[in-house]
């Protein structure tokens, strides 16, 4: 292997600590401490993992987490009911609905009804216009991640030629518009792009969004590149479940100047970007007034 490893787990720790600490300063002078109002509908055991691991995360750096945890079958009215108590609450920085929603309830209209300030999972229509205008909002929880961890590990992007593969809303999108804002040239792919390996090839920065196990093969990899890896994916190996990324890791190492494990890459960074927002909601909404 010649890549070096662009360890986010370490890098998330860091930033947690930063963020205790600026809480810890300011609540000893006197401000109330940061709330987070955390909805999750329904018994989903993969959202309740979720939930469970960003409530933790809270609680360890000083947030205090509000927790509305109603049934599968609450109605849509019910459900905006409490988005507009926590949007009415001083006390609650940041708001934030854990998807998938169950299918009777429309997750745009709810996301949408979220006040944009507390939007601290960067979802909302006015903060992805933000984003693309180049105006302060909350940016997306794995998007920003995929920044933070390239600029604090010093990789020079103005210039280069980033490829993102994927073009979701929550991560392909935010992520080009965020390297395009850092003057990147951007390449977007997608399932239609052609020649996808050669397109691949020509990026100094690869991310992968994709969602397909191990699909970015080595070779697709322009030797010195800065590869990340967004991609979740649990595969069966010697029968166990293992998680995997887009790329087939130990190849693009073989190529790759710099490369983000699965797990332990972007995923720890996505909790620590999601306390960020709500210490800069608590932050702004804190501040005081001239
Ligand atoms: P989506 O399914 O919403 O988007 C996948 C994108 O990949 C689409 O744009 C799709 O293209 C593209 N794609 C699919 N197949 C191909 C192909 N064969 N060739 C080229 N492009 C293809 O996924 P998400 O963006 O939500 O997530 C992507 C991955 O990131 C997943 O593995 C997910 O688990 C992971 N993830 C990880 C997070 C973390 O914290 N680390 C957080 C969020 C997601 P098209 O638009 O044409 O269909």
């Amino acid at each position: 292997m010649t890549a070096s490893i662009l360890d986010g787990k370490a890098l998330a720790a860091q930033i947690r600590s930063e963020l205790a600490e600026k809480i810890r300063e300011r609540t000893a002078a006197g401000v109330r401490p940061p709330g987070l109002g955390v909805i999750l509908v329904g018994e989903n055991p993969a959202s309740q993992v979720y939930v469970r691991n960003k409530k933790k995360a809270c609680e360890e750096i000083g947030i205090r987490s509000l927790s509305f945890d109603p049934p599968a079958t609450i109605t849509q009215a019910d459900l905006l009911a409490k988005v507009h108590e926590w949007n009415a609450d001083p006390a609650v920085d940041g708001i934030l609905v854990q998807l998938p929603l169950p299918e009777h309830i429309n997750s745009q209209a709810i996301l949408e009804e979220i006040n944009y300030k507390k939007d601290v999972d960067g979802f909302h229509p006015v903060n992805q216009g933000k984003l693309m205008t180049g105006l302060p909002g909350h940016v997306a929880c794995t998007p920003l991640g995929v920044l933070v961890m390239l600029e604090r590990s010093g990789v020079e992007l103005k210039g280069k030629h980033a490829v993102i593969v994927g073009r979701s809303n929550i991560v392909g999108k935010p992520v080009a518009f965020l390297l395009l804002s850092r003057h990147c040239t951007v390449t977007i792919c997608h399932s239609r792009t052609q020649d996808l390996p050669g397109v691949c090839r020509s990026a100094d920065i690869l991310v992968a969004a994709i969602g397909k196990a191990e699909m970015i093969r080595g070779d697709w990899v322009k030797p010195g590149a800065v590869v990340i890896d967004v991609g979740i994916n649990s595969v069966p190996r010697d029968g166990k479940n293992k998680l995997v990324g887009d790329v087939a890791f130990a190849e693009a190492a073989e190529r790759a100047s710099l490369i983000t494990p699965v797990p332990g890459g972007v995923g720890p960074m996505t909790i620590a970007m999601l306390l960020s927002n709500t210490v800069d909601s608590w932050t702004a909404a804190t501040a005081p007034t001239p």
